[in-house]
């Protein structure tokens, strides 16, 4: 074997399960079809969860000190320009005063980190250089993935690189990270079902060094992210991480277009350079499989989604995440045949859930677009009737896009093969997210009573916390683990806020932090459960 898993595409996913295997000590090979990452405007926003992955990782702060500021604001506003009062003002804390926020907040209910704001282009240099710092990772970009075959003990990968020689790269697993495109998927005969080609938009990025200070321009709206113009364009300011490029999304005929929609929605004079206009298509699929065999597929690959809401790159994280320890326990020797198989049966569901939370934003959306009225401008009757009902919809239906907290952090994996299943559990909801550790869910993020997180203290194998005070004898479990050669450690916790917010004495966390099992007295049959959650038994056999 040249290498254990050859991953294809160095997209944010592709880089991250790069990182992720890497970390663990798996030897990869990242194949990418570029020359080098790009300056092209795409996913600007790592959402609170992928930040929290961040954290585990060690990226956390260099994301951080490559993204946006702390201190500015993330206010979402709807305008007729930049220039006129806004007509509606949403306004959503800096990374700042989210940090002040979640100190202060020790009843489970919010995130161990805050979301941010660092554009597509600057992450992605950020974390190739990352993977390849690591001894086990082989980076290769000008290199194209041509096709596969695969057979019981491997797959083999067809390869072009830059000169235009072709190559053949033998590994035990392929993942392919290769994109909405993804040529792995489609050799693999693999369908996306769902709306494609929903809506075009023009999108441009511009470079304009003296409008973040500007603003407020007049009596326009204030410093913040999204500024949503009120028109029959669908026309969209984002300001970028550096605050010097903004990008606009607008319907408009023709990518010259893209230059007369900037300056009118600005509306002042200023000095930009347009340095990018392409044509985008907005899509809601969902991949029947994430897996053929040695052969698996992640993030845009499989799903992709309207970009309101966020859960794009973000759902691919996610994705990397959950695979790179399944990936490494296989190679590793330690799990049995359920645990990679879990990867489709977790990660799909809560790409369906995905797709559905991003619709949901999408037409939120596009109610309160359907309010406009060409006379909204006017200083008359129904012009002002026009403002207000956009207004009075908006209010409700764009904070849709904004506010996704459940789907963020509340995802569980329900009836996964490798969790000790409880059946029943509290709904999936898109808004709302109830810290909860039934099998399954993300293990909720609690301060200890030293102001030391947690999450922080659970190392990288399966976690028993003993909580409360609790006798409970965890040397059945640490047996069975140990006999199928698995990673196990007992932390004990006495804080009583842990305790209140888990409401079980004994919680069994797995590397990435879900919840697999939990009691108040250790399990009757603790090798049955460790044989389940390591995936060489189902638990109801
Ligand atoms: C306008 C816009 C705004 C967005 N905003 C957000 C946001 O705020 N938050 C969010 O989470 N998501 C957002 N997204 C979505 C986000 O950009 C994507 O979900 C994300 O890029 C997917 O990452 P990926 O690594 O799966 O795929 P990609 O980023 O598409 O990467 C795939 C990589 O594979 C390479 N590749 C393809 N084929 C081959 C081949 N044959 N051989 C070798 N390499 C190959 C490509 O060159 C590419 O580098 C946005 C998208 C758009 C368009």
């Amino acid at each position: 074997m040249q290498t254990d898993v050859l991953i294809v595409g160095a997209g944010p996913v592709g880089l991250t399960l790069a990182i992720a295997l890497g970390q663990h000590g798996v030897r990869a090979t990242l194949v990418e079809q570029k020359a080098a990452p790009q300056f092209l405007p795409k996913m600007e926003r790592c959402n609170a969860r992928t930040m929290e992955i961040f954290r585990r990782m060690g990226l956390a702060e260099k994301v951080r000190a490559a993204g946006l500021d702390a201190s500015v604001p993330m206010d979402v506003y709807i305008v007729l320009a930049m220039n006129e009062p806004p007509l509606l003002h949403l306004p959503y804390p800096s990374v700042a005063e989210s940090r002040e926020e979640i100190r202060q907040c020790h009843d489970g209910t919010m995130p161990l980190e805050p979301y941010q704001l660092v554009s597509q282009y600057t992450l992605e240099p950020l974390l190739k250089a990352e993977a390849e710092s690591l001894p086990s990772i082989t980076v290769r970009y000008a290199c194209e993935f041509l096709s596969l075959e695969q057979d019981e003990a491997g797959v083999t990968a067809t390869i072009r690189s830059a000169g235009g020689a072709t190559e053949e790269l033998r590994a035990a697993y392929l993942v392919g990270c290769d994109g909405g495109g993804s040529a792995v998927r489609r050799q693999l005969g693999i369908r996306l079902r769902g709306e494609g080609d929903i809506l075009r938009l023009r999108q441009a990025l511009y470079c304009c060094d003296r409008l973040f200070d500007m603003v407020p321009i007049g009596d326009g709206p204030g410093k913040g992210r999204h500024y949503h113009v009120a028109d029959d364009k669908a026309t969209f300011l984002i300001m970028q991480d550096s605050t010097r490029h903004w990008t606009l999304h607008a319907t408009v005929e023709r990518d010259a277009d893209m230059a007369a929609q900037f300056e009118k929605t600005v509306a002042v004079p200023v000095d930009y350079d347009m340095l990018y206009v392409g044509e985008w298509k907005q899509n809601l699929l969902l991949a029947d499989h994430y897996q053929r065999g040695r052969v698996l597929l992640a993030g845009d690959a499989v799903h992709l989604v309207i970009p309101t809401g966020g859960l794009g790159m973000n759902s691919g994280v996610g994705d990397a995440i959950d695979l790179a320890w399944k990936l490494a326990a296989t190679l590793a020797g330690w799990a049995g045949p359920n645990l990679l198989a879990s990867y489709e049966a977790e990660r799909r569901q809560v790409g369906d859930r995905n797709v559905g939370a991003s619709r949901y934003a999408s037409l939120g959306r596009r109610k309160w677009r359907a309010q406009y009225r060409p006379d909204i401008r006017d200083d008359t009757p129904a012009g002002r009737a026009a403002r207000e009902s956009l207004v009075r919809v908006a209010d409700v239906e764009q904070r849709k896009s904004n506010e996704m907290i459940g789907a963020e952090l509340g995802y569980r994996y329900v009836a996964s093969p490798i969790v000790w299943e409880e059946p029943g559990g509290p709904e999936h909801l898109f808004r709302e997210y109830q810290p909860t550790t039934w099998p399954g869910a993300r293990l909720p993020h609690v301060w200890l009573d030293d102001g030391t997180a947690l999450h922080d203290r659970i190392g990288g194998g399966y976690t028993l916390l003993k909580l409360g005070g609790t006798e409970a004898d965890a040397s059945g479990l640490a047996k069975a683990f140990a006999e199928l050669g698995a990673p196990f450690s007992v932390l004990t916790i006495d804080d009583e806020r842990p305790r209140e917010v888990y409401g079980h004495d004994l919680i069994l966390t797995r590397p990435d932090l879900h919840v697999v099992w939990r009691g108040n007295r250790p399990p009757d049959d603790p090798r049955h459960v460790a044989a389940v959650v390591t995936g060489h038994r189902h638990w109801a056999e």
